[in-house]
């Protein structure tokens, strides 16, 4: 193992403790009674369907229960890329589901994205609107289909979604890099300030949280009993949004690692914005001087398949290969931080929202593109529960 940074190495992003928390205390304890809605997971996602839902019913009693304070999800620990799909993953989508259904993606991204920005303002979560971009080492098939790709997504944007940039590979110092491809629909957020707006947004409305680990949910006739690590909780409704960590029924979620670094400030650069690579398994943007490099799980899907915490050689060496060869080619850099985080996966790219129980609806929407989907994702779930 390189490191086995975990919770410690958000710090980069400067965020202080959360919103209502005590540090190494969480919150203080849950209000005896019946909830109406419990939801199960402070992510982006839990969190933004109990907002969703307190704004739908004001005088309800709705309460979250994370496990960890920082939550120690997906939301709190990724790269930050306000995303909504590269032109080799989407050309990749198309294969898989169809232009429809990749299309439908694709938008429901862009509103989740609108609606976040809406939500939380874009000062408040870091929001850059520097545009994206993806690079190509090789002459990749997904280039050819750059027209097809816009064609689709010109009702969505009513704009071209993707354009050849390949001037630009130059003046950002690229080396080894053969095209580029620029799209001005992406922007890049400070993830642990999103987290804690929306944890902000959601006292502010009336919610409650409280640091626990739910253990099992069981509905009876009118109720949802939740067990967890401090007691049972009642709640008429319940909306599990763990992620990776299902509670429940099995379902057809597997869990992918994703290794992250993050350099020294390096004078000069000329990066600005959020760059995919290699069908997006590879991810890199401008933090203020540095850079941030992620990915790599390929190299090694079955060591990676896991809800264990770490970063390991074979992937952090890798990318700092990358950054030396390809990213900063001869500039002087030190890595100063790195961290993982456990995305999830389903094998159709597909959301889930699902009632797994009369009282009980699980959420998972993200395939480790989350920050754009999650509001849309929790929208409707929401909108499903309240009818
Ligand atoms: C390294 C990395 C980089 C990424 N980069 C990007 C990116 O640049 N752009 C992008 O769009 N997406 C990115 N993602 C994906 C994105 O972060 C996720 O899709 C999104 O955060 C998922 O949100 P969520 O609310 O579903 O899950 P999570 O944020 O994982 O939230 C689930 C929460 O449930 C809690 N929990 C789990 N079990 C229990 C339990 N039993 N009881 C109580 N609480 C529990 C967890 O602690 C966690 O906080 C990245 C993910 C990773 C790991």
């Amino acid at each position: 193992m390189v490191n086995n940074i975990s919770i410690e190495a958000t710090v980069w992003q400067e965020v202080g403790p959360m919103p209502g928390t005590t540090p190494g205390k969480g919150f203080p304890g849950v209000v005896p009674g019946t909830y109406d809605l419990v939801v199960i997971g402070g992510g982006i996602i839990g969190t933004s369907a109990a907002i969703e839902y307190q704004q739908r019913h004001p005088s309800h009693a709705v309460l979250v229960l994370e496990r960890t304070a920082p939550p120690a999800g997906a939301s709190m620990r990724n790269a930050g890329f306000a995303c909504i799909g590269s032109l080799s993953e989407i050309a990749y989508d198309i294969n898989l589901m169809g232009a429809d259904r990749a299309r439908d993606l694709v938008q429901r991204r862009w509103a989740g994205l609108q609606r976040l920005r809406e939500r939380c303002g874009d000062d408040a979560i870091g929001f850059e609107e520097n545009g994206g971009h993806e690079i190509f080492t090789t002459n990749h098939p997904a280039l050819e289909r750059l027209d097809e790709v816009n064609e689709l997504l010109l009702p969505v944007f009513e704009h071209t979604m993707f354009e050849r940039a390949d001037h630009l590979c130059d003046q950002l110092g690229f080396s080894n890099v053969q095209a580029m491809v620029r799209t001005p629909f992406e922007g890049t957020i400070n993830s642990g300030l999103l987290v804690q707006r929306l944890w902000t947004i959601a006292q502010d409305v009336g919610i409650t949280f409280q640091i626990t680990e739910a253990r099992d949910v069981q509905s009876a006739d009118t109720h949802a009993h939740i067990t967890t690590n401090n007691g049972r909780i009642e709640a008429r409704k319940v909306v599990i949004a763990t992620n990776a960590f299902p509670l429940g029924p099995s379902t057809d979620i597997t869990p992918g690692r994703g290794q992250i670094l993050v350099t020294s400030p390096v004078r000069g650069l000329p990066l600005r914005g959020s760059f995919h690579m290699d069908e997006g398994y590879v991810y890199f943007r401008n933090v203020g001087d540095r850079v941030l490099l992620g990915g790599g799980r390929n190299l090694a899907f079955a060591e990676e398949e896991t809800t264990e915490f770490g970063t390991t050689d074979v992937i952090q060496h890798y990318l700092e290969d990358l950054l030396r060869t390809t990213i900063l080619p001869g500039q002087v850099f030190s890595i100063e931080y790195r961290w993982s985080g456990i995305m999830g996966f389903r094998p159709d790219k597909q959301p889930l929202i699902e009632h797994i129980q009369p009282h009980t609806m699980r959420v998972f929407g993200c395939n480790g593109m989350g920050v754009a989907l999650g509001s849309t994702v929790a929208a409707e779930a929401v909108a499903l529960l309240s009818d």
